[in-house]
């Protein structure tokens, strides 16, 4: 079996309305510096964990679309409790709803997840300082250098799901 199934981590809002159970490890951890992350979250970076909505339990509450402009122009849905508007995920456009991107602080235990990669690092607040043996990249990258390999067969998987193979 495989240890990385035995992760799981709890997280939610502010208010408690919302809670939810991530069912395993995140595919990768995205620590992006760009403005638009700054702008969002009121501070230097996010930290968004990348992982497939159907291993998000719900476990109360139910969050509320917003649909919020992006870097990319193709804008993003971040949903936020209706009671403390607390952000507890995204979906991007590419994967769509198929993806969550988790947001790490909203986890009861943050420190579990660590950046695997830091974003657009171009736009870094000078004061941050990265930890050498991360992996920095001024915009953005390639998954394929970059994922480990049990999280790219996770990625073609949804690729997969997404566009059937014609028969
Ligand atoms: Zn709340
Ligand atoms: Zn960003």
């Amino acid at each position: 079996m495989d240890p990385k199934s035995e992760f799981t981590a709890e997280g939610g809002c502010t208010c408690r309305q919302v809670r939810y159970r991530l069912t395993s490890r995140p595919m990768f951890v995205h620590c992006c510096h760009c403005r638009w992350c700054q702008r969002e979250t009121g501070t230097a970076f996010a930290l968004n964990a990348m992982i497939e909505a159907d291993r998000v339990e719900l476990l109360a509450g139910q969050p509320e679309r917003v649909d919020t402009p992006s870097l990319s122009g193709k804008g993003q849905k971040i949903w936020r409790c209706p009671g403390c508007r607390v952000a507890v995920w995204s979906n991007y456009a590419g994967f769509g709803e198929a993806v969550r991107f988790v947001r790490v602080g909203t986890l009861d235990n943050p420190d579990l997840l660590p950046p695997d990669i830091h974003i657009f690092t171009e736009s870094k607040q000078p004061w941050v300082l990265l930890p050498p043996g991360t992996p920095a990249v001024a915009q953005y990258y390639k998954a394929s250098e970059m994922w480990p390999k049990d999280s790219l067969a996770r990625r073609a998987a949804l690729i997969a799901a997404a566009a059937p193979p014609k028969a």
